[in-house]
């Protein structure tokens, strides 16, 4: 690949010039049967140098909000690359399409690529840098937000860490300082979300759809299943998990010697539960350095190869663990597509849900590592998401075995039993928050011409709370419950992105569920089926991870049984 570069630091990547002159000449190439394999590969090459120099500026951006020159760069790119780089990428889609192929390992990316053409729409790119800005706005509201609490400055992460207390009147006071920030910028994230609702209709009618779920469900290619059978996931979870959810929130409510829940005793938007546990709060480590160091052994001992792939991860800077001021929130996997490379980002600050997190990343760390070395072209390498979370989820569960000090990890037996219980309860709770965010999203954008205020959002938001999230008193705080779609970055950044969490738990709790009768066996499937990238349908995918893609009653009372009985027996190790 020496007509092109090693690395982006040789080239301008922020002005498209640099790309097109690797571009055009791709797309003037006389190409058929006989030579696509090494203009593919090209092609390949050339891609991954354009999605290299977006990851960067992403990552630099998100890494100081507050960066003036870095969030100069990541606007440049959204402008001046993005609509380009879509418009290029359509363009070889288009000329590849023309071509008959018939390497088996190419079916399944050239039904997704033959989709993406179909829908695409040449007015639709600069809706598309409209939409992305607004999204960083919505980061950039919520970054800034910051309230003072015992003469201490917090931002969004920091009060998330307060609202884990034990002391029931911290979590209160903290919960009130969190709340009080999102009321304040209640009218700002109305009319953001107001703006950005037309747009999304826009995109949807240029690409020919009735709605946004309709075009959502093509363009991210959930060729697998439909809306019915989302519903079919919604009754079963109603059915079997908001029961089960409901008998943990009421083991917690006599634990806690309380007359009632309360809102700052369980937050869902934050995977935030209260711990009734005796002792303190679970501390498994200080800073970024312990994390690796103790995650690294649980992963030498996970899998050799595993291990490797994140010691190279720590060697080549590809980790940013510890919270600071102005760093964006959350956690995300991105990665550095021409070096080969994942990248890590997080806020961590020292909590066994750190500890989680830093295992999901990892597994979709360890996704990017056995696609990138198995599949030779990027068309190839990328599953649907609904995978993808399977990948990481799974590795929460199949970590998981490790976590005593014992075999290498954080704790004592009695300290990872703890750790334990919360991340399964915390499976538990999910499913009926993850119906909440999606049935929202599907009824929205379903209605959007009835949709004339923030206030119908609210309602809906609110109807669908009670009726998944029963058992909590929120008598008093009903205006704050309403507006909790606004605690989901995810409806203002990645629509319809939640589904997927929830199906992709079916499949890792389904390899967990192997793991326990035979783990080396289970590891092997889940590593086989990592290394497919999105050369296989998502049916199969899950089912090379050794898996079935079913989310009806039967399923979901199998996990959450075995789930429950886990629990159990957790609890007689305290
Ligand atoms: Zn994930």
């Amino acid at each position: 690949m020496s007509k092109y570069p090693q690395t982006i630091d040789e080239i301008e990547y922020t002005k498209w010039e640099t790309f097109a002159a690797f571009y055009d000449p791709l797309l003037a190439q006389d190409v058929d049967e006989s030579n696509y394999q090494q203009w593919l590969a090209d092609w390949s090459y050339v891609s991954r140098i354009a999605y290299e120099a977006s990851s960067h500026t992403y990552i630099q951006y998100t890494l100081d909000t507050a960066d003036k020159a870095a969030t100069e760069t990541y606007f440049a790119m959204l402008d001046n690359i993005q609509p380009n780089l879509r418009r290029a990428e359509q363009q070889l889609s288009e000329k590849l399409l023309t071509i008959d192929i018939d390497r088996a390992d190419l079916q399944v990316p050239l039904v997704g690529m033959r989709s993406d053409v179909e829908i695409y729409s040449e007015a639709n790119l600069p809706i598309f840098v409209e939409l992305q800005k607004q999204a960083a706005e919505y980061n950039k509201i919520t970054g800034g937000m910051s309230a003072e609490l015992d003469g201490e400055q917090h931002n969004v992460s920091q009060l998330g860490q307060l609202l884990g207390s034990k002391d029931r009147a911290e979590r209160e006071r903290a919960w009130h300082a969190l709340m009080g920030m999102w009321q304040a910028n209640q009218d700002a994230l109305n009319e953001l979300f107001l703006q950005m609702l037309p747009k999304r209709t826009a995109v949807a009618a240029n690409a020919g759809f009735d709605d946004y779920r309709a075009y959502v469900f093509r363009a991210k290619h959930r060729f697998g299943y439909t809306p019915d059978d989302c519903m079919t996931f919604h009754d079963a979870i109603e059915k079997v998990v908001v029961p089960a959810a409901q008998r943990i929130i009421e083991r917690k409510r006599q634990r806690i010697g309380a007359a009632a829940f309360k809102p700052w005793d369980y937050v869902p938007e934050m995977s935030i539960i209260v711990d009734t546990d005796d002792g303190e709060a679970l501390a498994p480590f200080a800073k970024q350095a312990d994390l690796v160091a103790t995650s690294q052994t649980i992963f030498d001992q996970l899998d050799s190869e595993l291990g490797s792939y994140f010691r190279k991860m720590d060697e080549e800077a590809m980790l940013d663990l510890d919270t600071r001021p102005g760093k964006a929130l959350g956690g995300y996997c991105s990665t550095y597509p021409l070096r080969k490379l994942p990248y890590i980002f997080m806020n961590s600050t020292g909590s066994a849900d750190n500890v989680q997190t830093l295992f999901h990343e990892a597994g979709h760390a360890f996704h990017a590592f056995e696609a990138m070395h198995s599949q030779q072209f990027v068309h190839q390498q990328r599953a649907n998401m609904e995978f993808n979370e399977v990948a990481s989820m799974a590795m929460e569960l199949l970590a998981a075995p490790y976590l005593t000090k014992e075999a290498g990890g954080f704790y004592d037996t009695a300290e990872a039993a703890r750790h334990r219980i919360e991340h399964l309860e915390g499976i538990i709770m999910f499913f009926p928050f993850m119906s909440v965010v999606d049935l929202f999203q599907q009824w929205l954008y379903t209605h959007v011409d009835e949709i004339k205020s923030a206030d119908q959002l609210d309602a809906k938001w609110d109807e669908l709370w009670q009726r998944y999230l029963p058992g909590v008193d929120w008598t008093g705080f009903e205006g704050i419950r309403a507006s909790g779609w606004h605690r989901k970055l995810h409806i203002f950044r990645y629509p319809f992105y939640y589904i997927e969490y929830g199906m992709a738990q079916i499949g890792a709790l389904q390899v967990w569920r192997n793991s326990i009768a035979d783990h080396p066996a289970a590891l092997a499937q889940y590593r086989q089926a990592l290394s497919l990238g999105g050369t296989k349908t998502l049916p199969d995918l899950f089912n090379a991870a050794g898996a079935a893609f079913q989310f009806d009653v039967p399923m979901v009372s199998q996990l959450i049984d075995l789930l429950e009985s886990t629990l159990a027996e957790l609890e007689a190790q305290l």
